[in-house]
């Protein structure tokens, strides 16, 4: 499968074939590289809730609402709590959580819009970010999937929802982003118990045990979402995912290599104004 991410900057990378379909769309990853922050956070930083110098989260996120040539001022951010809570915003909304914790919506892992001029972030440090997109009815979306929201089915949670706006599921792309891969997450039989509800056997199975260790698994958390999205109508040559890991590649934050200790990135998508 053809990479949907592609390197525009050391810190940033788009879902490239979305902006050429729809040049006034930004949606992309970042990286941990060109911040200011420092030590476990170096250096591209943009979590508020994870200890870091609360200037230097708000100093990157100046730095990336540069870049994207997205003022930080259009954001929203989220408290997270890999729940399955998606909201509908608005440019009523622009600016809660962008530069501080406190006016986050809390308690939501996912954001949808209609509207042009804001750009809608989630954090991440392996957790895996969906991005949504259909051309047809001018909406985007994205939802913050760990192995909690995953298996609570956030991503068939915002088809559902948009499915309830009207939108055909056919007419609705999906990118599963930067993330962490299957050899490097290991899980145990409390975590296959409930993916199992998600998966038959007609298709490749998103997780193998791992050799000589009982209760043991390697999951992959893209493959269950593909599967899970599939069971929401999404067709299979409508999801793109990525090669990225955030484990193990060095230019990410990674929540299970870096033992807790660590930065987030941002998973962004926005409809310019002009
Ligand atoms: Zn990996």
């Amino acid at each position: 499968m053809k990479e949907p991410f592609v390197s525009v900057h050391d810190s940033v990378y788009v879902i490239k074939e979305w902006q050429d379909i729809a040049p006034n769309l930004v949606a992309g990853f970042t990286t941990k590289e060109g911040g200011l922050s420092l030590g476990a956070f170096k250096s591209l930083n943009f979590g508020f809730h994870v200890d870091d110098c609360a200037e230097d989260v708000c100093e990157n996120r100046q730095l990336l609402g540069g870049m994207l040539d997205f003022p930080v001022s259009n954001w929203v951010g989220a408290v997270q709590t890999h729940g399955d809570r998606i909201v509908a915003v608005g440019k009523k909304d622009k600016g809660k959580g962008a530069l501080d914790y406190e006016t986050s919506f809390k308690a939501i892992d996912g954001f949808f819009t209609d509207e042009k001029g804001i750009l809608l972030t989630l954090c991440y440090a392996d957790c895996v970010p969906l991005y949504f997109f259909s051309n047809k009815s001018n909406r985007i979306g994205t939802a913050h999937a760990g192995w909690k929201g995953t298996v609570l089915g956030i991503g068939f949670e915002m088809v559902k929802k948009w499915k309830e706006d009207g939108i055909r599921p056919a007419d609705i792309e999906v990118v599963i982003g930067p993330s962490i891969c299957k050899n490097c997450y290991i899980v145990d039989d409390y975590v296959i118990e409930k993916v199992r509800s998600w998966v038959d056997s007609e298709r490749e199975l998103p997780y193998a045990p791992v050799n000589g260790q009982k209760g043991s698994y390697y999951l992959s958390l893209q493959l269950l979402n593909e599967w899970i999205l599939m069971k929401a109508g999404i067709p299979r040559e409508n999801i793109k995912t990525t090669h990225y890991c955030t484990s193990c590649s060095s230019e990410f934050f990674s929540h299970r290599r870096d033992l807790g200790k660590t930065g987030r990135m941002i998973g962004f998508i926005g409809w310019k104004e002009k």
